[in-house]
């Protein structure tokens, strides 16, 4: 076949397969005139992958839906009147989705309370207690778990037994699961598997390894997501698992971005880079801002498929992280003390002055995800009730009161410019 016939029937096919698909959000399935269709193909392209439909309530993630926003809750979520106030700004800004993190029963009943009065799906984020999956999954209509936290609670259960619970009780209560491959916190079964370096095929071949237990559960409505800090991993991450199962619905996420504006752009490059390749079937920006500000995270998730949608690329190729570099986690119901989000952009006021050195400074919330996600940084700090720990790499410096831990870390800063 000639190449211009092949083109027009690439063409003709992708307009079918767009305009019949059911909805209308950017890069959805609106039905698309032909001349606006042919401007964004030119554009951009946005064939998306061929994944499964998903359903999350009334939210169907994959099957050529438009591509879901959604966000979490950064609250105590026994806190039920802030967790209520930070569900009801996601929605007003237009979540398709919120995610609210569990760990314990009493979180389960503010759940319940939650879910009740929530007229978005809620997904769960399952911490290390996965038997909290039978209790949580009657009230949501997505459970979240990460492989690598599966091996802190009954450690003499297999890791299969455990997700064949997680299933069982997904299934009966009409909930869908995602798989969700966190950087910070990956199964350490896998790590061991590849090259200490390589952080990327650990994650993959984890998410790889948890579908195909559910597959072989008979368990197929479920998600995939593979978060990393740093862009370039995510995207390489997700290309690489959407190479190999491109049927499987993946939520895309930079972990810990950080703070407007440096956050947003690291997400806005992940995004680009993937969606315009046709991965990605969900989104959530992920951001440290002030509790009134939490729509933003969806927000900005819309203005980034907005633009991708209309052809408006601000990315370079690949993320050049030149000069400081302050990855920030956005909080959630783990943070250990309420003046994180205050230490957060206290750092990078006193490190402004360090904005043309190469230093990565991680400022993470709580003893959860603190000390693994801050191991890759020149700086970290991650926050305890009444202190702050200070690392060096992998190597803890010391604990310092609230106070005392910004000049400290000046002088780290100094003496990282000192060294090079
Ligand atoms: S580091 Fe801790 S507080 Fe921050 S988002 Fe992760 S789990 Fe929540």
């Amino acid at each position: 076949m000639p190449d211009s016939e092949r083109t027009r029937a690439l063409l003709t096919d992708r307009r079918s397969r767009i305009s019949s698909a059911p909805s209308s959000s950017p890069l959805g399935g609106s039905p698309v005139a032909a001349t606006e269709f042919d401007r964004i193909f030119d554009c951009i392209m946005p064939l998306r992958n061929p994944t499964r439909p998903v359903a999350v309530g009334d939210c169907v993630l994959g099957g050529g839906n438009a591509i879901a926003v959604q966000s979490m809750a950064a609250t105590r979520t026994q806190d039920v009147a802030a967790t209520l106030r930070q569900v009801e700004l996601l929605e007003a800004a237009g979540a398709d989705i919120v995610r609210i993190a569990v760990d314990s029963r009493k979180d389960v009943e503010a759940l319940a309370l939650i879910s009740e009065q929530a007229n978005v799906p809620i997904s769960v984020d399952l911490q290390e207690n996965y038997r909290l999956a039978e209790l949580v999954a009657p009230h949501v209509q997505k459970i979240r778990y990460n492989p690598g936290h599966l091996h802190h609670h009954e450690k003499s259960r297999s890791v299969r037994d455990k997700v064949a619970f997680i299933a069982e009780v997904a299934g009966s209560s009409d909930s869908a699961i995602r798989i969700g491959v966190n950087c910070g916190s990956v199964d350490p079964d896998q790590l061991g598997r590849f090259e200490p370096e390589d952080s990327i095929s650990p994650m993959v071949s984890s998410a790889l390894e948890h579908c195909d237990l559910l597959d072989r559960m008979g368990f197929t409505r479920y998600c995939v997501s593979l978060k990393d800090s740093d862009p370039n991993k995510v995207i390489d991450a997700n290309k690489r698992f959407a190479a190999q199962r491109p049927e499987v619905p993946l939520h895309l996420g930079v972990t810990e971005a950080g703070m407007p504006p440096d956050g947003i752009i690291k997400t806005r490059v992940a995004f680009e880079q993937l969606i315009s390749c046709g991965v990605g079937d969900t989104i959530r920006v992920s951001l440290t801002l002030p509790f009134e500000d939490k729509g933003e995270e969806i927000r900005v998730g819309r203005g980034i498929l907005e633009d991708i949608a209309a052809g408006r690329f601000r990315s370079v190729p690949r993320f050049e992280s030149r000069g400081l570099n302050i990855i920030s986690c956005p909080s959630c119901s783990r943070v250990e003390n309420e003046a994180f989000i205050d230490l957060a952009h206290n750092v990078r006021e006193v490190t402004g002055y360090a904005r043309d050195h190469s230093i990565t400074i991680a400022v993470m919330g709580c003893r959860v995800n603190g000390p693994g996600e801050t191991d890759d940084a020149d700086l970290g700090l991650w926050c305890a009730p009444t202190f702050v720990n200070l690392k060096r790499g992998p190597d803890l410096i010391g604990k310092f009161s609230y106070d005392e831990v910004l000049d400290r870390l000046k002088d780290e800063v100094d003496d990282s410019i000192a060294a090079r």
